[in-house]
């Protein structure tokens, strides 16, 4: 765990004029406690950092997160929280107005009253853009069982086999190689379904002539890892290897071009061009990728809206995808490290257009 962390925040809470900070978000809890329970409140004042936890979490929380003084609370959390901030001094409490629904804040506020609460945006969110050198090791080992994971797979494909079969074969190696779990559900999608940008595998029996999307990441240490690719089964149409032709250069020309300075939009824009150029802009209808860490699908993203600057020590996925309804699609990602003129291709899965007999 890193204390700078909460530093961080206390730097945010000295700028933004607030007394504390409440973390509710399990991603964000974890992010700066290290705390991986699936209860607990996380609270940062200028001089105090308390974890709130129930007597199931007590002595877990104290092993995971050195930096936090854990407090066990009995009954309800919040009379504990109430406590504690009066003793702190507390009028102005923060919290993360994405993160906590409407009753919840209403209970809250209730109970807290007088203290304040006062609405902040992604201060933990932010933090996490840019990984630190422990964040990045996790991730490559996440993005090498994934690596493995496809190489695999590649075995077992054949015509006859449920895509569902696909998807578990998939999984379980993940876990024989350490993952605590898919990163996401996984998607094979073959024939016509690989069309389907997110086609979570389905009872469709693999076929000759088939182009299948396999679509996973494993989660390790809480780090997730993110690969698509596209194989075909047999021999398939024409139409489906020009596409993968396009889909895989647009992709390349992203891996050469990306790099710190730019936005997500212009970063985007590198795949998006090359796609629409080639007649398929409208086939390419979703973002170009995504941060990935402790969640699968993180800020910034690379897409026409994204006006976030990419920055070293970043870890995005570059995924362009053509999908023709009724023939099928192709899609191909990899993870990439932000680095300082350009970025290191994490992913090792080969993508060369790969036809499985
Ligand atoms: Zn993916
Ligand atoms: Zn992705």
């Amino acid at each position: 765990m890193n204390p700078q962390r909460i530093r961080r925040i206390r730097d945010m809470l000295r700028e933004q004029k607030l007394d504390a900070l409440l973390v509710t978000e399990p991603s964000n809890r974890r992010y700066i406690s290290g705390f991986t329970g699936t209860s607990g409140l996380v609270v940062i004042t200028p001089a105090a950092a308390w974890l709130l936890t129930d007597f199931r979490y007590v002595e877990q929380a104290g092993e995971q997160a050195p930096f936090f003084e854990v407090v066990e609370h009995q009954g309800e959390a919040v009379h504990t929280l109430k406590e504690l901030l009066n003793k702190a001094g507390v009028r102005q409490l923060g919290f993360d107005q994405n993160h906590l629904v409407y009753g919840e804040y209403q209970r809250l506020q209730e109970a807290l009253n007088p203290i304040r609460l006062v609405p902040t945006a992604e201060w933990v969110e932010r933090l996490r853009y840019v990984k630190d050198p422990e964040e990045i090791r996790l991730i490559r080992k996440a993005v090498a069982i994934a690596d493995q994971a496809f190489e695999h797979v590649l075995n077992i494909l054949r015509p006859g086999i449920r895509e569902c079969d696909v998807a578990a074969e998939i999984e379980y190696k993940m876990r024989r190689l350490g993952a605590s779990g898919p990163a996401f559900d996984t998607i094979v999608a073959s024939g016509p379904r690989s069309a389907l940008p997110h086609g979570v595998a389905s009872e469709r029996v693999l076929q000759a002539g088939d182009m299948i999307t396999l679509d996973f990441g494993a989660r390790y240490q809480g780090y997730c890892s993110d690969l698509t690719r596209t194989v075909a089964l047999g021999r398939v149409d024409d139409k489906l290897r020009e596409i993968y032709r396009i889909v895989l250069e647009a992709q390349l020309k992203g891996l050469a071009e990306i790099r710190p300075g730019m936005t997500g939009r212009e970063a985007d824009a590198v795949v998006r061009s090359y796609i629409s150029e080639r007649g398929y802009g409208e086939a390419f209808g979703h973002g170009t990728g995504h941060a990935i860490g402790l969640d699968i699908h993180e800020a910034p993203s690379l897409s026409r809206r994204s006006e976030s600057t990419l920055e070293k020590g970043m870890v995005l996925t570059v995924e362009p995808g053509i999908y023709l309804p009724g023939l099928g699609g192709v899609r191909i990602e990899d993870d990439v490290l932000l680095t300082e003129t350009g970025l290191e291709v994490l992913t090792g899965a080969p993508k060369e257009f790969l036809v499985i007999e």
